[in-house]
């Protein structure tokens, strides 16, 4: 009998009440009920933005509160600096070149992360550049950016620091207000533990304020009506109900636990799973690795795209393999959302037994053990 282990960095696993939640017979969208799950929900969201400023909410995946930021934020032709490590932050090049916005790049060699002294030098040559846009994890990579020492430099200047917490929210720390963000985009599938469907956007006041000089064309993704709609329990179009309702049982579930005791569990995940490779003898392939995932860089002998699927297909263990550049030659396994350390005791320990099975030489239960010294470890000194 197989049985299924998501360790992707998004869709994650759901809480049992909030799959519970959903088999619920669907609500009207203007419904009192519904008014008060969306104020509920969109109050709970300031707590893992760890911010007072008012959070948005979209019906689009992570992608849509990026272009949203784009477009809300800025005009034609606008420069804005724009960190490319990976994938996603690729990805914010690529929306602001649709919207005819001037990127002025910031390349990063994949796997590495961003100097914030590369950033100071750039924003002191184009002291006009609108925004710098950033990743607090790339996703395609593992790799953490330090957002806290960028929004050090953005803060003293006009210049707005627009961050993809798509992956990482909830994971790896952000503290929106205390370090001076203006723009946290986010959504439902990674860390908050709810299926694909819901983003979310946070604004600081200057942030707030560019939006209303923004000329760019915008309709559905227009964040001053999803705010304002959102402050009264509303929404200017009909939003997933089903899936609010399984964030609500999320969000719970983090305000319980209480976000910083979130971060920690995901930081004690992380580096018991980083431990853990070290002692299986692989390379980890981020030089500052996340909380959100790690990522594996393989040797040139396995074939990384034929062992996420033998993982997958006879074990039902799904791991993330590597995108665009570092297709086959890393694995991604993330520990993000609802997990702990049992959940990380699986995901190594199938990881080293597939190993094996695919010949690499590895002394099984090497890793699980190197996994397991964190987690007692941190149970003995609390
Ligand atoms: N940014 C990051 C850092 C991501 O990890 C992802 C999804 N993997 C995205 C953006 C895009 O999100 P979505 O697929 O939900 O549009």
């Amino acid at each position: 009998m197989k049985k299924s282990h998501l360790f992707t960095p998004g869709p994650t696993p759901i809480p049992p009440d909030a799959l519970l939640a959903m088999a619920q017979p669907i609500d009207y969208h203007r419904s009192d009920d519904t008014v008060a799950l969306i104020k509920d929900v969109l109050e709970k969201l300031k707590h893992v933005f760890q911010t007072e400023n008012d959070v948005l909410f979209l019906t689009s995946s992570g992608t849509g509160a990026m272009e949203g930021a784009v477009t809300n934020l800025l005009c034609r032709g606008d420069r804005v600096i724009v960190l490319r490590s990976g994938k996603f932050g690729e990805r914010w090049a690529e929306i602001c070149d649709t919207y005819g916005v001037n990127v002025l790049p910031i390349d990063v060699r994949w796997g590495d992360s961003v100097s914030p002294e590369r950033v100071e030098a750039e924003l002191s040559s184009q002291p006009d550049a609108k925004a710098v846009f950033a990743t607090l994890c790339e996703t395609s990579t593992g790799v953490l950016h330090d957002i806290e020492a960028l929004a050090g430099i953005t803060q003293n200047t006009p210049t707005l620091l627009v961050v993809d917490a798509v992956s990482a929210l909830g994971a790896d720390d952000l503290q929106m207000d205390k370090w001076g963000v203006d723009v946290i985009v986010s959504c439902s599938q990674k860390g908050l533990m709810t299926p694909p469907g819901l983003a979310f956007a946070a604004l600081s006041q200057r942030a707030w304020e560019a939006t209303e000089k923004s000329d760019l064309p915008k309709y559905y993704l227009d964040y001053r009506k999803a705010h304002k709609r959102g402050l009264e329990g509303s929404v200017p179009y009909t939003p997933a109900v089903t899936l609010l309702i399984a964030l609500q049982c999320a969000l719970n579930r983090i305000c319980d636990e209480g976000i910083r005791n979130t971060i920690t569990r995901h930081s004690l995940m992380a580096r018991a799973t980083r431990n853990a490779v070290k002692a299986i003898g692989l390379p980890l392939f981020a030089s500052s690795p996340a909380n959100t995932l790690t990522s594996i860089r393989l040797p040139k002998e396995i074939d990384g795209k034929a062992f996420v699927k033998m993982m997958r297909e006879r074990h039902g263990i799904t791991y993330a393999g590597g995108q665009g550049e570092l297709s086959g030659k890393i694995v991604r396994i993330a520990h993000l959302g609802w997990m702990n350390a049992d959940d990380v005791i699986v995901a190594i320990s199938a990881f080293e037994r597939g190993l094996m099975e695919i010949g690499y030489d590895v002394e099984l239960g090497a890793g699980v053990a190197a996994a397991q010294e964190i987690f007692t470890k941190l149970t003995n000194t609390e």
